[in-house]
């Protein structure tokens, strides 16, 4: 993902024909933060922060609780994290953070200490204008509520906008779960639209029926009436059916714990493993992990989009050599940008100390989603460049102010 992040860069700098110092400037991030967090039990767990850049604004970007977190991950999704903001026109920085911790291990008292414990040794390079943390991977609005307290705690800070992702009752903002989703559905809409196929039926398979994979399919329909879902996967492996399937009905039985593999429909045919990435359609969602289309299986790949909804699911070789094909990707930093957008309405609605809506949301959210998606495919078109390095010369020229 480092790789994949700095060589998009290291492009568009050379498009930009920008110097040594600005391309430092952009490869390197502003500040790297680490800390020990020990437990009462006596266990001590590796916490990071890094601080990608701040030119547009205050820090933003998610933590996640993995025991694989290492500190060349939270510097590559702090890097994209800069890139995303910057491609939607928010005014704000890049940042992320993470714990080395497998967070099923811990019971409900220690996931509060370590929370904590993670502001407690970092308070002094987060807040509302300095670094805003958020939700990411293992890490939900309980976490984000217990966070803010501690905050508060050490500094005496009553905005809550140090975090987003917090619970409604504790400051956060209607329609910051579906917003993803949402948010991607937006985008596709759009860059179909401009491609002259959003007019027909098309297929559509979704790789990870999670947060971002279920909302994203329960809602691609309001955006994209054509659209028909033919498959979908978790980790347990997956879904198809040529008739299509019904998202709603698919996200009410995951909900209430179902594996996709599982499905009961007389219809469909199961999927193992990886096999939906191959499926023959038309859109392909990959809304699970990084790094799953890779040198090993892109040549299998036969979709004619792939929306990134996950943060860097291809690789730099498949990314090249889709694009040689003529594979329309939809890069991370715009595609999946919803959830930042609807985390700085909530960032601002904090400080406002306000209330907005969901429709009034959702408005605000179309309203950058489309802005983004319009500059991104006017600079593509008349550059004849890739939509990702588009966004990231688009999303570089704001940072520098140039
Ligand atoms: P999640 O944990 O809710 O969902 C992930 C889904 O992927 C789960 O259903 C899981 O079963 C499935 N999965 C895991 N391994 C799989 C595999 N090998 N094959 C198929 N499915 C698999 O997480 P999420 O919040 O939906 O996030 C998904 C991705 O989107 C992550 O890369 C995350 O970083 C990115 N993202 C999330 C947000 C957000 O707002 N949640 C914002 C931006 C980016």
């Amino acid at each position: 993902m480092i790789e994949m992040a700095q060589s998009t860069i290291k492009k568009a700098a050379k498009q930009l024909q920008l110097d040594s110092k600005q391309l430092d400037l952009l490869l390197q991030p502003k500040a790297e933060h680490q800390a020990s967090l020990t437990l009462k039990n006596g266990k001590t767990y590796k916490a990071y922060r890094v601080q990608h850049n701040n030119n547009l604004g205050p820090h933003k970007g998610g933590l996640r609780f993995a025991e694989d977190v290492s500190l060349d991950e939270v510097r590559a999704l702090a890097t994209l994290m800069s890139i995303k903001t910057a491609a939607v026109g928010l005014p704000l920085g890049g940042a992320k953070g993470g714990v080395a911790v497998n967070p099923k291990e811990l019971s409900g008292d220690e996931l509060q200490e370590l929370s904590r414990a993670y502001v407690a040794a970092l308070a002094q390079h987060i807040g509302p204008d300095k670094d805003v943390p958020a939700p990411d991977v293992n890490t939900d609005a309980r976490i984000m509520d217990w966070m803010v307290d501690e905050y508060s705690k050490i500094t005496g800070d009553t905005t809550k906008a140090s975090f987003t992702g917090k619970s409604l009752q504790n400051g956060g903002s209607l329609g910051r779960e579906q917003a993803t989703g949402r948010g991607g559905a937006m985008v596709l809409a759009q860059v179909l639209q401009d491609m002259g196929i959003a007019k027909k039926d098309f297929t559509v398979a979704i790789q990870g029926f999670g947060n971002v994979g279920l909302h994203f399919g329960v809602l691609m329909k309001q955006y994209l009436p054509h659209a028909i879902l033919v498959a979908a996967s978790d980790s347990s492996g997956g879904v198809s059916s040529a008739f299509g399937l019904p998202p709603a009905k698919l996200a009410k039985y995951k909900n209430g714990g179902g594996k996709l593999l599982d499905y009961p429909d007389s219809d469909s045919v199961e999927l193992a493993a990886d096999d939906i990435l191959y499926e023959e359609v038309d859109v392909l969602v990959c809304a699970a992990l990084g790094d799953v289309i890779n040198k090993d299986n892109m040549s299998r790949i036969k979709a004619k989009v792939v929306l990134e909804l996950a943060n860097g699911p291809l690789d730099i070789s498949a990314d090249e050599y889709l694009t040689s094909k003529g594979v329309t990707i939809i890069p991370d930093v715009l595609a999946n940008a919803g959830g930042v957008t609807v985390s700085y309405f909530e960032w601002l609605q904090n400080r406002a100390n306000e209330t907005w809506t969901e429709p009034e949301v959702n408005k605000k959210l179309q309203h950058y989603m489309q802005k983004a998606t319009t500059d991104i495919l006017d600079y593509a078109d008349k550059n004849k460049l890739s939509l990702r390095l588009s966004a990231t010369i688009l999303a570089l020229q704001r940072i520098l102010d140039i």
